[in-house]
């Protein structure tokens, strides 16, 4: 009789005991919470969106991240007279010139995709861009001559990178380059590598549609979200659910404008020096969002046979194009694999 009484407080004692710890313990455990915060950047407004247990860690990875975007917006935007890409253009003519390691980084892999996409994508193509402005209120037309004589300073194998000695010079006089189809994709990567030195484990980041998620929204689970449709402003042409990847789209309907009913849009083919008339929209997932923006526009400018074809050499690589009639077209994996969780089945 008295050992089950003292077992009994033992145990009771032991319950106590055990609930007084978990007590503690989920005093001490802090919850996690989304933390948010939008920065114009590049051109469009970049969100940045993470899970984290501390608000001043939070800040603090969030704050990091946009000063690394910055950074590189500094050293790669054509617009900006002062950027690394506008020294250049304006300096490399026929003469060597030093470059960060984030350019020799950028435009060795541009240049190996230019080479594999026989030209569809060429960061050289600054001389023809140079010719449109799609913000004025009434939009000309540059001259099939104008177009015709920057198309001759056109060509990526006149690049010439010295991965060394970090150094690059332009082969031929009035060359330009256009950091405008990379830049994007490489910042969001080196945003998420600075959230993730922060141990941030799970987030988004959204610049203008070409996102890079990672690890599980709160209450697990894959991130949501959502394709603009092409041709409906504010509507949606696919929901996804994904996670650990890359989405970036180009499309034909952000920068463009229309004369006798012709789209006239941003994303050129290097091949004519006019827009690429093949898609509407290229929306490609990739490991990295660099990749992901490389190969969104190259697919863009191949057109939807072809760039199919192109996307499928890859098993790193899904797509989703639009043609020009509006047609969709998948990659294989973007309908069967598992992980991309596609909602619209
Ligand atoms: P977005 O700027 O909407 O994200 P893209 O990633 O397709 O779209 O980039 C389009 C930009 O890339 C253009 O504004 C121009 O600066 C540049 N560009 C246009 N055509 C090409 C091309 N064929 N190869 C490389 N860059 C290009
Ligand atoms: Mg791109």
């Amino acid at each position: 009789m008295w050992v089950w009484i003292i077992g009994c407080k033992k145990n009771y004692l032991r319950s106590l005991i055990i609930l007084l710890f978990i007590f503690i313990l989920s005093c001490s455990k802090k919850t996690l919470s989304l933390y948010h915060r939008s920065q114009f950047l590049m051109g469009t407004v970049v969100e940045i969106k993470i899970v984290c247990d501390d608000e001043t860690i939070a800040g603090e990875a969030i704050d990091q991240a946009f000063t690394k975007m910055r950074e590189i917006e500094r050293i790669m935007s054509a617009k900006d007279p002062k950027s690394m890409v506008s020294r250049i253009n304006n300096e490399s003519a026929l003469h060597e010139i030093v470059i960060p390691p984030s350019l020799v980084e950028v435009i060795d892999t541009c240049l190996s995709y230019s080479a594999d996409t026989e030209g569809a994508f060429d960061i050289s193509i600054g001389s023809i861009t140079k010719l449109w402005d799609f913000h004025q209120e009434t939009p000309i037309l540059p001259s099939e001559e104008s177009v015709r004589l920057a198309r001759k300073r056109v060509n990526y194998k006149w690049i010439e990178l010295d991965k060394e000695k970090s150094s690059l010079s332009l082969k031929r006089e009035g060359m330009s380059l256009d950091l405008g189809a990379v830049a994007k994709g490489y910042s969001i990567d080196q945003a998420a590598c600075v959230l993730k030195r922060f141990g941030i484990s799970a987030g988004i980041i959204n610049a203008g549609g070409d996102l890079m998620l990672f690890g599980q929204k709160p209450g697990n689970g894959p991130w949501n979200i959502g394709i603009q449709h092409p041709r409906k402003k504010n509507s949606l042409i696919e929901n996804l659910r994904i996670t650990d990847k890359a989405i970036v789209t180009s499309g034909d309907y952000e920068r463009y404008f229309i004369i006798n009913n012709k789209r006239y849009h941003h994303i050129l083919d290097p091949g004519t020096g006019w827009p690429a008339w093949g898609c509407q929209s290229v929306s490609i997932i990739a490991p990295s969002a660099m990749i992901a923006d490389i190969i969104a526009t190259a697919v863009f400018v191949l057109g939807p046979e072809k760039g199919m074809k192109y996307i499928e050499r890859s098993s790193l690589i899904e797509g989703m194009i639009i043609d020009s009639a509006g047609k969709k077209y998948y990659s294989t994996g973007w309908k069967q694999d598992a992980a991309f969780q596609n909602l619209r089945e």
